[in-house]
């Protein structure tokens, strides 16, 4: 007998047995475009200014990373036109595109936005406080310094993750001179603890998973006055660093000359774990393009914390996976997570049209696909995306075509499919998603 949750959830029963049963669904928002339901809003102001801060650090991180060159220090991925694969993903019409950033620099996945965004407000805030920068209009390659390392490391920066966020978080961490913990579930990959590792980062490795670490993560850090926790599932700072992507986002859809308004809708699919890096592009985009962009979450069968989690009422604690009989069990491991992030869907609770899911199986065909057709490498979490065009040619996507009374203009409209990991996937580990 499965577990009956106490929480009101606005998920018709028919849908709740799906989510039980595993069974993939497309579940439309019932709070969307219902501000009550976010009360925790945060200003739009704060993207500007994540971004200035961003473009403050632009010299200093050609420095750290010289790949970064090309792109004047901005961190930041293409926005590509797909070759074959609209035919075979996109049976409602309109153009679709790929946001590459599975090929972001640096930390090679979505997790660069943020986890580095964080980092740098740390390490902003350090600096003008012990006098190594005068003030923000200061020149920030003076951090490049072995003066700075030396003060940078008396603290540590700690954080819990299954993979990409632990990598992100190290990396410029351990460039930027500060001792790095990252405490890994049993889920991540060992490449990504090798990776880590031989950058000097410290790898905690837990039994348990994403919550259980970062649980452990929070403890340690707690204890200790010279650290500083980036904390998953409770971080403006990570929030506002995925916001800004739809500024650089708006940036090329003007190059392309792709326009979005009432003609040119916009649909965007993005994958969800505990629902910082989804929630902070759609906050950036919903500030950008308000009704006319239409943001879908997707999820992992056996792991839909954000519908759980945006289906409950305001102010409430996220219902967990467990509750559904769920097991997480799933190798998108990014996605692996159990419970939303509050702060999240207390923000954005208004602005997400739906969460989809799909099987596993489904993530290694369209991995499969957007190497043959695309020539793209993606992890299994990446191509979640992928079915985002099919669902809303079922019946609750048609409903909500009808809703918004969108259906004229489906053949003027974007997708756009976000792949948010994988460039630093070794050759044998891709090799095995192939096969699988
Ligand atoms: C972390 C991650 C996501 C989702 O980000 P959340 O902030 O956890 O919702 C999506 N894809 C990949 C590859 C990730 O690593």
């Amino acid at each position: 007998m499965a577990t009956i949750t106490t929480t009101p959830l606005a998920i018709p029963l028919t849908q709740q047995q799906y989510i039980r049963e595993g069974k993939p669904l497309l579940w439309l928002n019932p709070y969307y475009q219902q501000t009550a339901s976010a009360p925790n809003k945060p200003a739009q102001g704060e993207i500007y200014a994540a971004d200035d801060r961003l473009r403050r650090f632009a010299p200093l991180l050609i420095e750290l990373f010289p790949e970064l060159e090309n792109s004047a220090g901005l961190i930041e991925s293409p926005l590509l036109a797909t070759q074959q694969l609209h035919r075979t993903l996109n049976p409602i019409g309109g153009r679709l595109l790929i946001k590459a950033d599975h090929a972001l620099p640096v930390a090679g996945s979505i997790k660069a936005r943020g986890g580095i965004h964080e980092v740098l407000c740390f390490a902003e805030q350090l600096a003008l406080d012990s006098g190594l920068l005068n003030n923000t209009d200061d020149d920030y390659r003076k951090l490049f310094s072995n003066h700075a390392k030396n003060i940078f490391n008396q603290y540590e920066i700690a954080v819990g993750s299954t993979g990409n966020l632990g990598l992100s978080i190290g990396i410029i961490g351990a460039a930027l001179g500060f001792k790095a913990s990252v405490h890994m579930s049993a889920d991540a990959k060992e490449w990504k603890k090798e990776r880590l590792r031989k950058r000097g980062v410290e790898v905690i490795e837990h039994q348990a998973d994403y919550g259980a670490a970062v649980a452990a993560g929070r403890a340690q850090s707690e204890a200790n006055p010279y650290s500083y926790f980036v904390d998953d599932e409770n971080s403006p700072r990570l929030f506002m660093g995925y916001a800004v992507a739809a500024l650089r986002l708006k940036q090329q859809l003007d190059e392309q000359n792709i326009p979005v308004d009432a003609d040119h809708p916009l649909f965007v699919y993005l994958p969800a774990g505990v629902g910082g890096a989804p929630g902070g592009i759609t906050f950036g985009l919903k500030a950008l393009f308000g009704e006319h962009v239409h943001c879908f979450f997707a999820e992992p069968v056996q792991a839909p914390c954000m519908l759980l989690g945006m289906a409950g009422e305001a102010g409430s604690e996220p219902v967990s996976v467990y509750e559904f009989d769920l097991k997480i069990a799933t190798d998108a491991d990014g996605l692996a997570v159990g419970q939303a992030a509050q702060w999240v869907c207390d923000a954005v609770r208004d602005e997400v049209s739906g969460v989809f899911t799909s099987y596993d199986q489904t993530l290694y065909q369209h991995l499969q696909q957007l190497h043959q057709q695309e020539n793209i490498q993606v992890e299994p979490s990446a191509a979640i995306g992928c079915s985002g065009p099919a669902m809303l040619n079922t019946d609750q996507g048609r409903d909500y075509i009808a809703r918004f009374k969108l259906k004229s203009q489906l053949n003027n409209s974007t997708h756009i499919i976000w792949t948010t990991g994988g460039s630093f996937v070794p050759d044998s580990e891709f090799q095995n998603f192939l096969d699988k």
